[in-house]
């Protein structure tokens, strides 16, 4: 039996982690997988996919720039996806027709709820950021009903556009967007969805959001505590974790996605902090 083909693509590519988690996947589940990681010329993206799957390729991973274009060129999205306005999974149907999903919301929600014990309902939750991650996250947290959901970005109409996209899905939740200056209380959990700490930034947020119980959650994660978890950390946070478990639980579910399989992530995040 031949391995199965399957890649993440993105520009740049060399970083990412996804085709050493996918053959820890592989490994522990005994699935035929073979994954790779393609760099994508940036005006090149669809011409990259169709070449891939063309070869016989069964499932593609897309990251960075191109997970709005992953989403536009697919024939079918989940609804996850179609929500989300990105993807990162893509697969062909029975019809050899493209099908986009997103996984990273539900990958945030599992990390969360699965690795890190924070149980979702009835939290008042505080979402920085209003760009493609924050924008995936949204509809998984919603579904999980916390008490209130604000969403603070720099440029506040984006923040305000989220809110009128997600105002159906809210139910019970009370559903609000500012700036990053005005919220002024502490919140049980905050996510940290903006870029600013790949460039060792800070949103301007005003340390009142942390109280003593309140756990902090940063989507980017590295080796060292990132910029924003230390921030929180010395404002009195009670827990910090990065996005690593993130990472993990999105491309567990791509692979559930794919083969129907579900891999065990605990010992694959483990790993990948040791690596
Ligand atoms: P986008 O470019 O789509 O959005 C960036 C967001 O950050 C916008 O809200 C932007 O505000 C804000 N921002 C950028 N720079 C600053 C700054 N200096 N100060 C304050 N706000 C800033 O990026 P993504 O949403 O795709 O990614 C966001 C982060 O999430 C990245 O760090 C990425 O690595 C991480 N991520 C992690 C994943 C994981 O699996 N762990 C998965 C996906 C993303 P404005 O709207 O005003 O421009």
């Amino acid at each position: 039996m031949t391995n199965e083909l399957y890649a993440v693509v993105g520009n740049p590519i060399s970083h990412s982690k996804s085709p050493r988690i996918h053959s820890l996947f592989a490994c522990q589940t005994g699935e035929l997988v073979e994954y790779t990681a393609i760099q994508a010329p940036i005006d090149e993206f669809s011409g990259t996919v169709r070449h891939f799957f063309e070869r016989g390729g069964k499932g593609l991973n897309v990251t960075v720039p191109f997970k709005e274009q992953a989403w536009t060129l697919a024939d079918h999205r989940t609804t996850r996806a179609e929500k989300a306005g990105a993807a990162n999974t893509l697969y062909l149907d029975q019809e050899n027709e493209l099908v986009a999903d997103n996984t990273d919301g539900v990958g945030i929600v599992r990390d969360l709820q699965n690795n890190h014990g924070v149980a979702l309902k009835g939290l008042k939750v505080l979402v920085l950021g209003a760009g493609g991650a924050a924008r995936g996250v949204i509809g998984p947290i919603l579904a999980e009903q916390p008490a209130a959901l604000t969403i603070a970005n720099r440029t506040v109409a984006k923040a305000e556009a989220l809110v009128r996209l997600f105002a159906k899905d809210a139910g019970a939740t009370v559903l609000s967007a500012s700036g990053f200056e005005a919220p002024d209380q502490p919140f049980d959990l905050i996510i940290n969805g903006t870029s600013a700490s790949l460039q060792g930034d800070l949103p301007p947020v005003s340390a009142n959001v942390i109280g003593p119980a309140t756990v902090v959650y940063d989507m980017m994660y590295s080796l060292q505590t990132t910029t924003f978890n230390q921030w929180a950390l010395d404002n009195g946070a009670r827990r910090v974790h990065d996005g690593l478990g993130m990472l993990v639980e999105q491309a567990a579910e791509s692979f559930f996605v794919w083969r129907g399989v579900r891999p065990e992530t605990a010992p694959v995040i483990e790993e990948l902090r040791t690596d």
